[in-house]
Formats: C-alpha cells, structure tokens, sequence
C-alpha cells in the first residue's frame, strides 16, 4: 500500500485544524467564569453573532447538537411533533434527542420544494390544524441552511420567506439550524440576517467551514437566551474560561470571506469527476455528493489513497473546506482518472 501520498481530507469541514493566528488569539483571550459571571470574551462573540443574524441575544454552546436541541427543547411540549425536511441533522443524526429529551414526535416533510426544502404547501398540508384531544399538536418547522445530507443546498431567500410564513399561518415557531449558514450566505450573497430574517431561534456552527475548533451559537430573543444558558447548565454545557474557545470563534468568524474558494473547489471537484464520467452532484456550496453503486467501496479505495471521503445518505460525499487546496483537489481527479475502477 502506498504511502507517500498527501493525505487530503474532504470526509467533513469539521477536520480543520486552527492556524496559528486562531492559537495566538486563544492564548490571548481575556477570560472570566462563564458559569459564574459571564466571560468577556464569550460575551463579545455572542454579541457579534447575535449582530450578524440580527436577533436579539445569543448563547455560546459547546456543538451544534447541543445548540439543535437546547433550541428544540425551548420549543417542544410533550405531545408536540415537528416538522423537518427528510434526512435533516435534527431527524437522523442527533441520537433522536429531539424526541427522547425534547419530547417532540418527529416529522420528516419530502423535499418537493428542491433539493433540502419542503413547498410552503407541504408544510401547510403536513401542519393541519387542531385535531380531537389525543392527536399530536404540531408547534414547530425546523429548516436547515444549508442542507448538510442533500449535498449543501442552499434555501433560496424568497422561499425561506415563504416557508417561514406558512409556518406562521400554520401557528408553527420556526428553528433554523444554520450550521453551514455562512455558505449559504457566501453563495447567495445575502448576509446571514437575511437568510435567518423570521426565525424564532437559529443556530450556527463555528467548527465547521469557519475552522474554529469547538463552539456553535444559539440566536434568539432575550428571554429565550436566557432560559437557554438554564437548559445548557442542564445539560453540562456550562464552560468556566470559556473565553478561550471563544477567541477561537471570533478568529473563525473573520474567514467567512474566503468561503467562495471552498465553493470553488467543489465545482472544480465535481466538475473534473463529471468529465471523467463519474455521476458527481454539481454542488452549490462546499460539498460534492456523488451517486455510486457501492460508496463505501469507494471510500475505503480512496482512503488507501489518501484521500478521505464519507459516505452520507447512500452517496459518497468529499466536502472542500480551508485546509484543502486547489492543487489537492486536482490530485483526486487525477488519481481517479488513472484509475477507472476506484469511483467505479
Ligand atoms: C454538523 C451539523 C450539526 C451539529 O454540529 P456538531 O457541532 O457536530 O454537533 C447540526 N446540523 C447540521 C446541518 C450539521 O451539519
């Protein structure tokens, strides 16, 4: 087996390592007792991110899981369902805490809207209106942006303004789970405000694309926020000298510029596949799912390469990120054109 290849990671955005300037601003941070009083650096980073969806507070949290269900469990009653597109985060990789400690009953809506997106008329339809006593009371619409398993599709703003008023008509709350918001946003040009205009409660994370090695937020109003930081103590979340890691996501969220490269190693990614025949989804954002008979034959081919890919959804996925570079993703195109069987 080779083993003088590069080894280039596209199995996940969440591999990246921080750079020194990243380590250098950790170091530095000016740090307090969260728990205790508030950590200043923590503070400044919630603000920051609380301005750029521009929602009222904000609350660090130590994942995106976390932030996902702090935000779920503010929303969601016993006897509450929820409704979220098929294979959203929330549905199928969070352990199904949304149900067995949020307490709502999932519901999955088809993505007959685009790729990762529901019609306003699915959610309508699926809401209903109030039933006899022992039927399940829909109180929630939970969107992703962008939507991580149908290969980082973006929510188009017109039609997150209109999800979000059928939702509204339908008397659902709305939680946006913008772990990849900041492509979205890099690919639409709307700021992340606008792409989150009308939810009840967002949440985005610092560590995948942005670089920082730990932390999402959790955006809301300010009594929300407050019952959150509650329910984070709850669920150990509580971070003494968190200022530390949040030094780290105020770093990250200087980089969202140089999103627009990832995106353009996607498209250069699946675009060299698709020449070489191979069936590559031509993506909108920083993740390339390709349809293969047996993708994990495939990753564990690449893998022997070098080259680290996922299997998501029943396709092999490679998601571009800062720590892989033109030229890497130039070499997986070549080791795949020299070898017909390896995506075969
Ligand atoms: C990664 C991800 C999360 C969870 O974030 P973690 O920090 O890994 O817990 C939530 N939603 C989506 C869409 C994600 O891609």
């Amino acid at each position: 087996m080779s083993v003088h290849v590069p080894k280039i990671d596209l199995r996940s955005d969440t591999v990246t390592v921080p750079d020194d300037e990243m380590r250098r601003a950790m170091s530095a941070a000016d740090v307090g007792d969260d728990v205790l009083d508030h950590d200043p650096t923590m503070a400044e980073l919630e603000e920051r991110v609380a301005e750029l969806l521009d929602q009222p507070a904000a609350l660090w949290v130590p994942s995106g899981t976390m932030g996902n269900l702090i935000a779920l469990m503010l929303h969601l009653r016993r006897g509450d369902r929820f409704l979220a597109p098929e294979h959203a985060h929330v549905l199928g990789s969070e352990l199904g805490t949304a149900a067995w400690i949020a307490n709502g009953m999932p519901e999955a809506l088809p993505h007959d809207g685009g790729p990762g997106r529901p019609t306003p008329a699915t959610v309508r339809a699926v809401a209903g209106g109030t039933g006899p006593y022992y039927t399940l009371t829909t109180t929630l619409l939970c969107l992703e942006n962008t939507h991580n398993f149908a290969g980082g599709a973006v929510i188009p703003a017109p039609e997150w303004t209109a999800l979000v008023q059928a939702a509204r008509a339908s008397g659902l709350a709305v939680h946006l789970d913008g772990a990849r918001i900041w492509n979205a946003s890099a690919a639409l040009r709307l700021s992340p405000a606008t792409l989150a205009a009308g939810a009840d409660t967002v949440q985005v994370c610092l560590s995948k694309g942005l670089g920082a090695p730990v932390g999402s937020v959790l955006a809301s109003d300010a009594d929300r926020i407050g019952e959150a930081r509650r329910i984070r103590k709850m669920l150990g979340g509580g971070i003494r000298q968190g200022g530390v890691l949040a030094a780290a996501g105020l770093v990250a969220l200087r980089s969202m510029d140089r999103l627009a490269d990832d995106h353009a190693n996607a498209a250069r990614l699946a675009a060299g596949l698709r020449e070489l025949g191979v069936g590559a989804m031509v993506p909108e954002t920083n993740i390339v799912l390709v349809d293969l008979p047996h993708p994990q034959v495939a990753a564990a081919r690449l893998a022997e390469l070098g080259i680290g890919a996922s299997v998501t959804a029943g396709k092999l996925r490679f998601v571009t990120h800062r720590d892989v570079s033109t030229a890497d993703i130039d070499e997986v195109r070549d080791r795949v054109a020299a070898d017909p069987e390896l995506l075969g």
